[in-house]
């Protein structure tokens, strides 16, 4: 995968010139940046403000205002100039695979070594920081083991450029639920996720998951997907509930969230009845669930963009899951979940050459105003992270996490597909 490279000549940096060079570039936490944004997109309230400064120290905002009253407290700050653009905090993708190539599934499993893919794991958390996404939630490596952990080490350190990732390292399902399935059974096949079975196992399986690294832990609730003739989309579950509790319960004994694949009726079912704290994917929620998700307080990413592309010898139900889907968001949004959708993809079942930002355009043409669909990205994701101290905001006391866009997005949320400029913790992304 090849993935463009743009120049940033636009943008000025402009320094202070009475101080001696030291005093004006101090190192780790002393140095302060003073943003002038054009335009500040106010995610707590549902407008823009006009020339805004945002001073960072070190990794930190430390104040927001009008950019002439920063300006002149702070004259010894490094410049940049993006009074010609809007800014916005840097949006979350809570449902990413860096792992996946959005090519052939078994290819990926059977061909590529898992160095290999962690190269192209690599490149696609850079490509995820170039369309302005600096916090991913990674849901699984998909056979990769646990190399994510080692892919958000190494964004940690600074030793690769990328999102700040939470990642959900191996994911689970049972036996025979889980590609790669259908060769002969003579072949001892990988599998995308840990394949475990009974309550007992299933913790042993989250406590080595965490042991390794895992920030979440991701679950399969349910398979193959049909519609029914109440004009439902049904499933199959995948667990027991006694096993499944056993997954959320003791996720919940070490500090993890739970984040469920469901997609059926019954998967969504079992999922909120375990108490887990996402649902990804969602097609077939209606609305006696979603009033069961306001309630429990759980959130959905739904993953619309990448169920609409076209793909070649799709099967006939992917056109009618989208149409459900469709419906569904916007009922969602229309039964009090605005707040409760995280912004989602599922990129890597997609290419990365190809923009995951494109997912904000649904959401605005399915139902949300633009405000409302810009949060999913940013307040809403971060509080289903429990990050919303840190990120998905421009406040006095959040990491300095930014993006520039031309144009309103507050009009025509197209325009977060071409992110100009993106600042993670601090330091601007050269690119
Ligand atoms: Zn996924």
């Amino acid at each position: 995968m090849r993935f463009p490279r743009r120049t940033s000549t636009w943008f000025t940096v402009a320094l202070a010139t009475t101080m001696p060079l030291a005093a004006q570039t101090p190192t780790g936490a002393e140095r302060r940046v003073l943003v002038r944004a054009g335009r500040l997109v106010d995610v707590a309230s549902d407008g823009a403000k006009a020339d805004q400064g945002i001073l960072i120290t070190g990794d930190r905002i430390t104040r927001v205002g009008p950019y002439a009253e920063v300006a002149a407290s702070t004259p010894n700050a490094e410049r940049v100039d993006l009074s010609r653009f809007t800014v916005l905090p840097g949006f979350i993708d809570a449902h990413t695979h860096v792992f996946l190539d959005g090519t052939d599934y078994a290819n990926q499993l059977l061909k590529q070594s898992i160095p290999y893919r962690t190269i192209e794991a690599v490149t696609a958390a850079r490509a995820a920081l170039d369309y302005g996404f600096t916090t991913i939630r990674d849901l699984e490596t998909e056979g990769a083991m646990y190399a994510d952990v080692d892919v958000k080490t190494a964004i940690d350190r600074g030793v690769i450029p990328g999102p700040r990732m939470f990642v959900a390292t191996r994911a689970l399902a049972p036996t025979g639920m889980y590609p790669l399935t259908g060769y002969s059974w003579e072949l001892d096949m990988p599998a995308g996720a840990q394949l475990v079975d009974g309550a007992d196992n299933l913790r042993r399986a989250v406590r080595e998951q965490v042991k390794y690294g895992a920030d979440w832990i991701k679950v399969y609730a349910d398979r193959d997907a049909y519609m029914g003739d109440d004009g439902r989309l049904h499933s199959w579950p995948n667990w027991t509930d006694e096993e499944l509790k056993a997954i959320v319960d003791e996720a919940r004994r070490l500090g993890r969230p739970v984040a469920a694949h469901a997609r059926g009726w019954e998967g969504i079912d079992a999922a909120l009845r375990a108490g887990v704290q996402s649902i990804e994917h969602g097609d077939g929620l209606t609305p006696d669930l979603m009033d069961r998700m306001v309630k429990q307080r759980v959130y959905w990413c739904p993953t619309v963009y990448v169920g609409t592309r076209p793909q070649a010898g799709a099967p006939p139900l992917r056109a009618t899951m989208a149409d459900l889907k469709r419906k569904a968001f916007g009922d969602a949004v229309r039964r009090g979940m605005a707040e409760l959708i995280a912004f989602g993809t599922d990129a890597g079942g997609f290419s990365w050459t190809e923009n995951p930002a494109l997912e904000f355009g649904f959401y605005a043409r399915y139902g949300m105003t633009p405000i409302q669909a810009i949060r999913t990205a940013t307040t809403n994701a971060a509080k289903l992270l429990g990050r919303d101290k840190d990120v998905g905001a421009i406040a006095a006391g959040t990491l300095a996490d930014l993006v520039a866009v031309d144009g309103d997005p507050l009009t025509d949320v197209t325009v977060l597909t071409k992110v100009k400029w993106v600042m993670k913790g601090g330091t601007i992304s050269q690119r």
